[in-house]
């Protein structure tokens, strides 16, 4: 996705109360995707009103139970939601056993403000961070502009984070390849870099089609790209949502699953089971293909992808996570 919320919902994370549910036991996520198994894991954004905290509370104890290896909560377009990101996942952290990651995005701030936000984040014990350049102020299209003392590109974030604490960073992947990249080996070789400069691990844009991510894969291989990048799953719940979203993010609705959906698209309720098969079966694809976990765009709700999940359990490579 291209923009945090309310227009689009990042986040994601991974949680263990169950596996032993004491806060010491909270690891960095390098460690956790060190461990073996496929990793499970949730997106969440920060909400913006006590309803929507009820909301996300309620789906973040009902994902709770699928022992996921991480959450991670996402940063507002240009920083909007810098206090409510920090507050969201040290507040996960406290009231749960869960592996959380904090996003952060270079949009807007200066150097200076970035050093504050990072060291917030290490108050507040958080020890994942995704490294992110964000999206221009004006949306995907509009030409990127840097503040003055600003960043760039998400690898210069990556080196701050490293420089400045003791993180483990995650950056973001694009199956597809990023809109602004001029061709999909540049975009592969950008990840790469990415790893060079500290990251340990790559969550991906989210797409409808597996052989993007086996592409992606193989380009980042070929450039020296070894971290894990786990795949992006986003369930169609609402058709006229996700359409939003791809155009927001240039991630592509494909045609021919956009008219299988139009043909449901005056159920409401089958437009979900449909969405729910069809991220069903990508992640099957991908597992079989060897994606090392998954990672879903929960939108703070969790119903979809707990359905999602339950169809994939009993698969042996899901028994550890
Ligand atoms: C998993 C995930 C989570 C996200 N979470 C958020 C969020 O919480 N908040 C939010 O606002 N946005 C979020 N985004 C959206 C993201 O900020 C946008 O997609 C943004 O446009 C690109 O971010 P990036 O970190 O990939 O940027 P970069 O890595 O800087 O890449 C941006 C473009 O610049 C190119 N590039 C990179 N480095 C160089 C270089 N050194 N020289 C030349 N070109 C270069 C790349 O190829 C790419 O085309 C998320 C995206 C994903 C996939």
């Amino acid at each position: 996705m291209s923009r945090a919320e309310p227009i689009l919902a990042y986040g994601s994370g991974m949680a263990f109360a169950r596996r032993g549910g004491s806060l010491a036991l909270r690891s960095k996520v390098s460690r956790l995707l060190g461990e073996g198994g496929h990793s499970i894991s949730f997106e969440f954004f920060p909400p913006k009103d006590s309803d929507a905290e009820d909301a996300l509370w309620g789906a973040l104890i009902q994902l709770e139970d699928f022992d996921p290896s991480f959450v991670s909560v996402t940063y507002g377009a240009g920083g909007s939601t810098r206090d409510r990101t920090i507050d969201i996942t040290s507040s996960i952290g406290r009231r749960t056993s869960l592996t959380t990651i904090a996003h952060l995005t270079c949009v807007g701030s200066s150097r200076a403000e970035l050093h504050e936000v990072i060291d917030g984040y290490s108050e507040a014990g958080i020890e994942n961070v995704l490294a992110l350049r964000g999206d221009p102020e004006g949306g995907l299209g509009v030409p990127w502009v840097s503040h003055p003392d600003g960043l760039d590109h998400a690898i210069q974030l990556v080196e701050m984070l490293r420089e400045r604490g003791d993180f483990c960073v995650g950056v973001a992947a694009f199956p597809e390849g990023h809109p602004e990249s001029a061709s999909l080996e540049q975009d592969a070789r950008v990840l790469a870099d990415k790893q060079r400069a500290g990251a340990e691990f790559a969550i991906t844009q989210f797409f409808f089609r597996a052989d993007d991510w086996f592409g992606l894969r193989d380009r980042a291989e070929a450039a020296g790209c070894t971290m894990p990048i786990l795949p992006g799953i986003m369930p169609v719940t609402n058709l006229a949502q996700i359409k939003r979203f791809s155009a927001l993010s240039g991630a592509e609705f494909p045609a021919a699953l956009a008219a299988r959906f139009e043909t449901v698209a005056d159920d409401p309720a089958a437009v979900r089971a449909l969405g729910v098969e069809v991220a069903t079966q990508l992640c099957e694809a991908l597992l079989d293909g060897g994606a090392p976990g998954l990672h879903f765009y929960t939108l703070n709700r969790s119903s979809a992808t707990r359905e999602v999940y339950r169809n994939l359990m009993g698969r042996p490579d899901l028994e550890r996570h």
